[in-house]
């Protein structure tokens, strides 16, 4: 996903910083719909890790089955392993990458090699993500808050970013599983999906029509 902003020398500074201290890795099994997906994010960005594993167990399981199916196909074809790369952003400031067949990071060959799979591998900007404000919230807010329900915001809030994260992971899945697939026909389901997904939370958790 492209967005252009300006890059700032300090994220420069951020990214080699995170480089001199490493990287740390979880596993994330999320049942079987989803592939295993082992996460590595900077050391001392656990939060990063457990944002993805809450995003991929808890918000896509707690979403309806008929929006789940639109990426079955995705999920049928995708390899049974991934590695997913975190970092707060990106210097391109893209929201997400797939990584093509041998630009693989050495801890996806290195799986490869051990477990004798295929292994795929994309990244996430989990900061840029939590940033991404692709439709407006507004409206939601004040139907179910008055303007003063500071629970309620901040619940939306966390739900929408754990949204976010699942479709901006679903939607290079899609790139890396079907890499013919033309960029706008990705972006429409990825699209659909992050929309039916806050329509459903709004309507359970509020009982208002999100009006989009
Ligand atoms: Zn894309
Ligand atoms: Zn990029």
């Amino acid at each position: 996903m492209h967005r252009r902003i300006q890059i700032h020398p300090r994220s420069l500074f951020a990214e080699a910083m995170t480089r001199l201290r490493g990287r740390d890795q979880l596993l994330i099994t999320a049942g079987d719909e989803l592939p295993l997906v082992v996460a590595s994010y900077p050391r001392g960005s656990y939060s990063f890790a457990i944002s993805l594993q809450s995003a991929l167990a808890s918000t896509f399981r707690s979403i309806g089955p008929a929006l789940r199916e639109t990426y079955r196909g995705v999920f049928q074809g995708a390899p049974s392993l991934v590695v997913v790369i975190l970092r707060a952003r990106n210097r391109c400031t893209c929201l997400g990458h797939h990584h093509l067949t041998g630009t693989e990071s050495r801890l996806a060959r290195r799986l490869s090699a051990d477990t004798g799979r295929h292994v795929g591998e994309i990244d996430l900007a989990v900061e840029a993500i939590r940033q991404w404000q692709p439709l407006p919230l507004s409206s939601l807010a004040v139907a179910s808050a008055d303007g003063t329900n500071h629970t309620a915001q901040a619940e939306l809030e966390h739900w929408r970013f754990h949204a976010a994260l699942l479709t901006v992971f679903l939607h290079e899945m899609e790139h890396l599983t079907f890499p013919e697939r033309p960029e706008p026909e990705v972006r429409l389901r990825s699209n659909q999906f992050y929309r039916g997904a806050l329509q459903q939370f709004a309507a359970q958790e509020f009982g208002v029509a999100f009006g989009i």
